[in-house]
């Protein structure tokens, strides 16, 4: 383990500031700061590569690294002229944790390590300010209790709590230097009382101790779930680096102040200086919202000299990093120093609005622009937000910390948020009082955070932004009583479970559910997206079976639909029973009769449909699903049966009958209502349905359905089914066109395997089409194709290729098949437990597999093309929405995919970043 040359340690001065893997984001940004002039207290880093050693070799310090550290400290006392011990003049650092990928809050942090109580006098000395020496000893022994030594925080907060009540003062800064000193003595005696041993004197121990417990929070239980949620892998973020920095005070008075800043507003990304800011405070204290900090605005009147600095500090910022910032700052003794920044992590809202304004500015360009937009992150642009017709009146208001809507059941702590999670799926708002690090589970959860203390860049509110979920913070009108499970807000009683709705764009708080609407396209996000367009190689369409999905869809950006799913046609109330009379007809005059009934609503459909999207292309699918898929159940129509036959035999009188009756009809919403009746005679009618119903559920009773009678099959075995879809495409593409409207629909047959099938539609396509031109007069314009969604199909790609204009890969079904995955089953029963146990990565009805599904595609792609060059071959299963999978298919050549109304914008975004990732690979 020992390794002479290689260095673990590297001073601000020295680092790589482009190496984050190495020196964590912090590290490397402290080190590129330093090395670009702007004032950074002097520091140093412990590279990520000492806590993997330090992890890996059972919590030891790999050799050496204690004396790099010794080294820089003594580099250190001659930069600041003070000594690490020094009781006349002493120097003092932070030790901060810090990984390749910002996780805010997941590690730990210790701030004045130096002090005991040689030091303390000796900081009493230089500052001539006791109440200040005590303040920042009285913190470091809390802090390092908890983080170095393990003591909870209550075993501080109770004693610290109960001298404030006893002075009187609501606020830290209320407290004497005699309160401090005397909390000072407290919690030395805390310390001893819950180790056995007196607080550790030696600045040396202190740092060793600091150092190994910072490395130890990165396998730190709060810092791996955080890592599991957001998908945080060893090739992104290794350890965590530790940087340790001379302390420089913003609580040495009242030209003294602390603060943290946005470039721009990280709410809305409107470009301008968004921050807060406490005079006479530590960083801790704005971050923690224990004291409600000033608009940063403020200080341009208060402190207009730093203010001119500060301006100055976030230009310089993001010139330098092309990005917007967030960052640490403190002010001492009126001298401005920059003690961290990172990328700023903002709502989408505000990503897409600095996306295109950085590329006005010149800043970064097109390509950037999109790149630094995650396309699943689009979905929080899709949040609802309230109804702005609803007429109500808020309840309480607070800080707008993080937009959107949301509305849930209140919960006050986050274990019991996760408890009642896993007991039912009802929506929840978790209502603290503030939130720390470790409620991060409860966030998770909750739809939305509420709390009733701290600001902007409070915990709650840095978190809630990052995961995109609705925050107001501060709503200081609210009293939380988190044992009695309930809050206060005036006369206002609300108690857990009870429902709120919280908004967060405007910080209000409202009792009850207000009802929301869903978010619409900025202007911002039409643009960028029209970027994308230009970019990307995909083409992006919807699946969508009604004008109201295809309108929506449209919005979104949809260049067409890639799948109507024609049976959801077919599910509407007053439709369904002219296609039972077809399903349980008899003889093929019956049916062609229900049939003929079908025809002309579908043709209207289509019509609507195919004007809609014009002139985008409409590929309709042909009926799918086992046909007894629209019959109810027999247990079902059994218990109608005896109803019906109960009421035969009880029946009074023709009023009590039609009562009951009338209760019978919405038995299955599925069959024809059963309107009020007369007389018995109608009764026997109705039993006499049921018994045929019965029968044809019977008859046509499946074992393995999905693998069943159903699709092309269909089609084979009911001409006349595939028949009048047929006519109603073809009808309504003359329609359109001698309406003047330009239309491109597709027909599209599913569940194929063999060639001959597609030959067997086609010789009825052919048929139809001469009849349709005969009687329209017009030739309809139309393609026919044909899903890939059997494996046989793929492997005979070159064969249909000869038949279809092109291929649309069903990836559901192809997934099922290949797993051999039951689609309906495997989600809820084995599929989580394999995930878990590491046998397979994703749920692969969620994400492609690419190495098998993928396979398979790719070669049927490969065999297609052999035979058509230039076919258009997209995906309509599921995985057409999800970006890693639209990677696969661009980078297998796919034409288009086709995914549902709302993942279209994301779809549209992924498809650009397959191509530009692709070209810069
Ligand atoms: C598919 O199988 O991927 C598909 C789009 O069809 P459905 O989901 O309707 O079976
Ligand atoms: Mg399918």
């Amino acid at each position: 383990m020992t390794d002479p040359v290689k260095q673990y340690v590297y001073s601000f001065a020295k680092g790589d500031g482009h190496n984050k893997m190495l020196l964590g984001g912090k590290g490397a940004n402290l080190c590129e700061m330093t090395q670009i002039g702007l004032n950074v207290p002097p520091g140093f880093t412990i590279t990520t590569e000492a806590c993997l050693a330090y992890l890996e070799s059972g919590n030891t310090l790999p050799d050496g690294v204690m004396k790099e550290v010794r080294e820089q400290m003594t580099t250190l006392e001659k930069l600041t002229g003070k000594g690490f011990g020094d009781a006349h003049n002493p120097l003092l650092v932070s030790v901060r944790s810090g990984s390749a990928i910002s996780m805010p809050g997941m590690m730990d942090t210790i701030l004045n390590l130096g002090m005991n109580s040689d030091t303390l006098q000796g900081e009493i000395e230089q500052t001539g300010d006791e109440r200040f020496a005590y303040d920042a000893y009285r913190r470091f022994i809390q802090l390092f209790g908890k983080v170095a030594l393990g003591i909870a925080d209550e075993h501080f907060d109770e004693p610290f709590e109960s001298i404030k009540k006893r002075e009187g003062v609501k606020e830290d800064v209320g407290l004497s230097a005699d309160n401090l000193k005397e909390i000072s003595e407290v919690f030395l005696e805390v310390v001893h009382g819950q180790t056995g041993r007196p607080f550790p004197e030696n600045p040396y121990e202190q740092l060793d101790l600091a150092i190994k417990a910072v490395l130890g929070s990165w396998s730190g239980k709060r810092a791996v779930d955080y890592r599991r949620e957001f998908g945080i892998t060893p090739d992104m973020a290794n350890g965590t680096a530790v940087n340790i920095c001379t302390m420089v005070f913003g609580n040495r008075g009242n030209d003294c102040a602390t603060g943290v800043a946005f470039t721009r507003n990280p709410g809305t990304g409107e470009n301008i200086f968004y921050g807060e800011y406490l005079v006479n405070a530590q960083g801790e204290d704005v971050v923690a919202g224990i004291r409600t900090p000033k608009p940063i605005a403020q200080m341009r009147e208060e402190m207009p000299d730093i203010y001119r600095q500060l301006e100055e500090l976030r230009s310089k910022l993001e010139t330098h990093y092309t990005e917007i910032q967030d960052f640490e700052f403190t002010i001492e003794k009126g001298i401005l120093y920059c003690l961290q920044t990172r990328n700023g992590k903002m709502n989408t809202q505000a990503m897409v609005r600095t996306s295109v304004e950085l590329v006005a500015e010149g800043l970064i360009n097109k390509e950037q622009a999109l790149l630094r937009i995650a396309p699943e992150s689009l979905e929080q642009m899709l949040f609802p937000r309230l109804d702005p017709r609803a007429d109500v009146t808020p309840l309480a208001t607070g800080l707008p910390a993080s937009p959107g809507a949301a509305c849930g059941h209140v919960v006050f702590d986050a274990d019991r948020a996760v408890a009642q999670k896993s007991v039912n799926s009802r929506p929840l708002i978790l209502l603290r009082e503030e939130t720390k690090p470790e409620d991060i589970h409860g966030f998770f959860v909750s739809e939305a955070i509420l709390t009733s203390r701290g600001g902007k860049t409070s915990h709650a509110a840095v978190v809630a932004r990052g995961m995109g979920k609705p925050c107001v913070a501060g709503a200081d009108g609210i009293e939380v009583d988190v044992a009695a499970r309930r809050a206060h807000i005036g006369d206002v009683v609300i108690k857990e479970g009870d429902i709120i709705t919280i908004d967060g764009t405007s910080g209000n708080v409202y009792l009850g559910a207000v009802p929301t609407v869903e978010a619409e396209f900025s202007e911002e996000l039409k643009t960028l997206l029209g970027w994308a367009d230009e970019r990307a190689g995909l083409k992006v369409m919807a699946n969508a079976d009604i004008p109201e999905d295809a309108e929506r869809a449209l919005r979104y950006g949809a260049m067409g639909i890639g799948l109507c799913r024609t049976e959801r046609m077919f599910n509407a109330a007053e439709r369904l029973p002219i296609v039972l009379e077809m399903i349980v007809s008899d003889t093929l005059e019956q049916r062609q009769a229900a049939l003929d009934k079908l025809l002309p609503i579908q043709r209207q459909d289509f019509i609507e449909l195919f004007t809609t999207m014009a002139p985008n292309p409409v590929t309709v699918r042909l009926l799918d699903p086992p046909i007894h898929e629209f019959l109810p159940s027999e247990n079902q129509l059994l218990d109608d049966l005896i109803q019906l036959k109960h009421l035969k035999d009880t029946m009074r009188g023709s009023e009590v009958l039609s009562a009951t009756l009338s209760l019978l009809s919405n038995i299955n919403g599925k069959i024809a209502p059963i309107q009020q009746l007369a007389d018995s005679s109608l009764v026997d009618e109705a039993i006499e349905k049921k018994e045929a119903i019965l029968k044809k559920v019977r008859s046509l009773f499946e074992v393995n359905p999905m693998l069943g009678h159903r699709g092309v099959r269909l089609g084979i075995t009911f001409p006349e089914i595939y028949a009048m879809q047929i006519r109603a495409v073809l009808e309504a593409a003359c329609a359109c066109q001698k309406a003047g409207v330009e239309v491109h629909p597709e027909i599209m047959i599913p569940q194929v395997c063999t060639s001959e099938e597609l030959k067997s539609i086609k010789v009825h396509v052919e048929a139809i089409r001469k009849e349709v031109e005969l009687s329209e007069g017009v030739a309809p314009i139309f393609r026919f194709g044909t899903m890939m969604e059997v494996v046989r199909a793929c492997m005979r790609a070159d064969e249909l290729a000869q038949e279809a204009d092109f291929f649309s890969f069903g990836t559901n079904d192809l997934t099922q098949a290949t797993f051999s995955f039951s689609r309906e089953d495997a989600e809820n029963k084995f599929l989580p437990m394999y995930n878990e146990a590491g046998i397979l990565q994703d749920n692969p009805f969620e994400v492609l597999d690419a190495n098998g599904v993928g396979k398979l595609m790719k070669l049927a792609v490969g065999w297609g093309r052999g035979v058509k060059p230039d076919m258009k071959i997209g995906i309509c299963g599921e995985h057409g929405g999800h970006p890693a999978s639209i990677r696969f298919c661009h980078k297998i050549g796919l034409s288009y995919v086709s995914c549902s109304g709302p993942r279209v914008p994301i779809a549209r975004l992924a498809a650009a970043h397959a191509a530009l990732l692709e070209s810069t690979q």
